[in-house]
């Protein structure tokens, strides 16, 4: 793969273009260090100018027939369909994942396209009862306007597709700025999207650093709403600059998912989870593994089984077959794994496997798959998110002990119980604070048309399906005086 020049282009009123007398930044690959483009850090002034493009397009976009957005939908899928492979590779080269879980992060866009086109032919509105028999009640959903749709650099394919999709689908107008980090998967679907026809000014892409373009889209008064997907340190910077015009906030911020082992539980379907929940796409996924809390009897038997199953999990070039694990993504998020290993062993805790970036590759962002045992509530592995490859085991007495442990961190995504006991499963379900749970499947599970969103310091909104096109729709009421007429 080569430097790609376009990637100094954004999308503003409907025309690519090179946005002069901005900062810039190199993009660097994680993979072999190589330099993959130079983006400009869009200022207020370019993002005003994307806005207010956005917000003329409101004017008949948003009362088009659900028909003509069904099929510049579809037409976008088709788009992203026929250069999958092409988007795979560049998606592996600037994140770093396996080229075949890019393929699949590929193939689950197209999907949320074709779902959203369907989705918003099926929205149903509602005909309401009224106390005043000579008048009668309609409910009809309004797109909240023009939606900064803020992504990070983990899925940057995915994150942007499940939200954007619904988003236009719904009669929004929309500006993305994906993570700095991963720009280029953000540049070609925002290409899909304007060669599919979607009108001028309906879609924007904007690139630059969180402080700087990221703050000019949560500060636009000319902006309705932001979807946010990231940390929640910044999900809590979007919500204050956000509040200067009360915009609607989608925010899916960090989980610290625990994984709870009782010991009535099938330990080979736990064990499998659980590598998986925590070494998949490096662990830096919002809804991965992140504790593992194991009731004391299996505790040994657990720390066998997963340390073989460990090995299943390869580290590697991500293009070449069977490497399941790539490089980190960059310096700071590997950073913050060995601070938090370090933290856990000043404290106690035993590293059983891994612990330190690997050597003899191109970058010094692969970390192999690391197990550790001993793990506390008062460690950082516990209460913070992690987002590396990384296993900490917790032990339990009961399940109310579990149930401490688990609250001790401030997040609330998607948590796992893995028990044969359904009163057991109903018993953690129902106490745990958290937007999704799963039983005897693993922590991060995940189907686009489902809910999703957290609770607490894991955000706020739901997307998925027919969720997204709720959410990014307000309800407006229509009566009808029939006397008067
Ligand atoms: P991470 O720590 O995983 O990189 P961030 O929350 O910092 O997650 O980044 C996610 C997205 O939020 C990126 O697109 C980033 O540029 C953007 N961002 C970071 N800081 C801000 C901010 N203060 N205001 C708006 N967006 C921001």
């Amino acid at each position: 793969l080569n430097k790609i020049d376009e990637l100094q282009e954004v999308l503003i009123a409907g025309s690519f273009e090179r946005p002069t007398s901005t900062d810039c930044m190199d993009i660097v690959s994680p993979v072999d260090g190589k330099l993959i483009g130079t983006i400009p850090i869009c200022a207020s002034a370019t993002v005003e100018h994307a806005a207010e493009s956005a917000q003329e397009a409101q004017e008949e976009w948003r009362l088009t027939h659900y028909t003509e957005r069904y099929e510049l939908l579809q037409k976008a899928a088709d788009l992203i369909e026929a250069n999958k492979e092409t988007f795979a590779k560049e998606l592996t080269w600037e994140q770093g994942k396996p080229l075949g879980d890019s393929l699949i992060e590929l193939e689950g866009c197209i999907g949320y396209f074709r779902g959203a086109a369907e989705d918003i032919k099926r929205l149903e509105t509602g005909f309401l009862p009224i106390f005043d028999p000579k008048k009668r009640v309609i409910t009809v959903r309004d797109p909240i306007g023009v939606i900064g749709v803020i992504t990070p650099w983990n899925f940057p394919w995915d994150i942007p597709c499940f939200n954007i999709a619904s988003i236009l689908a719904s009669g929004n107008s929309v500006i993305l700025k994906p993570a700095e980090q991963t720009p280029l998967s953000g540049l070609r679907l925002i290409q899909c999207l304007q060669k599919a026809g979607f009108p001028k000014g309906t879609v924007s892409l904007v690139q630059g650093v969180g402080e700087v373009t990221g703050e000019a889209i949560s500060s636009s008064n000319l902006i309705d709403g932001i979807s946010f997907t990231g940390s929640t340190e910044t999900g809590r910077a979007i919500a204050r600059a956000g509040s200067s015009n009360l915009k609607r906030l989608c925010l899916e911020l960090g989980g610290n998912g625990p994984m709870i082992i009782l010991d009535d539980a099938d330990l080979d379907i736990a064990v499998a989870d659980v590598a998986l929940s925590c070494f998949w796409n490096s662990g830096q996924v919002c809804n991965a593994g992140e504790r593992i809390l194991v009731q004391e009897k299996i505790h040994k038997e657990f720390l066998e089984k997963v340390l073989l199953e460990a090995k299943n999990h390869k580290l590697g070039n991500p293009f070449d077959e069977g490497v399941t694990m790539g490089p980190m993504n960059n310096e700071e998020v590997a950073l913050k794994t060995d601070r938090h290993i370090e933290n856990a062993k000043e404290k106690g805790a035993k590293i059983l496997l891994g612990g330190k970036r690997a050597s003899g590759f191109p970058t010094n962002l692969y970390f192999p798959p690391t197990v550790i045992d001993g793990v506390t509530t008062e460690m950082l592995l516990n209460k913070e998110e992690t987002f590396g490859p990384v296993c900490p085991t917790i032990t339990f007495e009961d399940m109310d002990d579990a149930l401490r442990i688990t609250e001790s961190s401030k997040y609330g995504l998607q948590a796992s119980v893995y028990t044969r006991s359904i009163k057991k499963a109903f018993y953690m379900a129902e106490r745990i604070r958290t937007g999704t749970i799963t039983v005897n499947e693993a922590n991060n599970f995940w189907e686009g048309r489902l809910p999703w969103g957290g609770v607490r310091a894991s955000g706020m909104g739901r997307v998925g399906g027919r969720y997204a096109l709720e959410q990014y729709t307000e309800i407006k009421t229509i009566i009808f005086d029939l006397s008067k007429s």
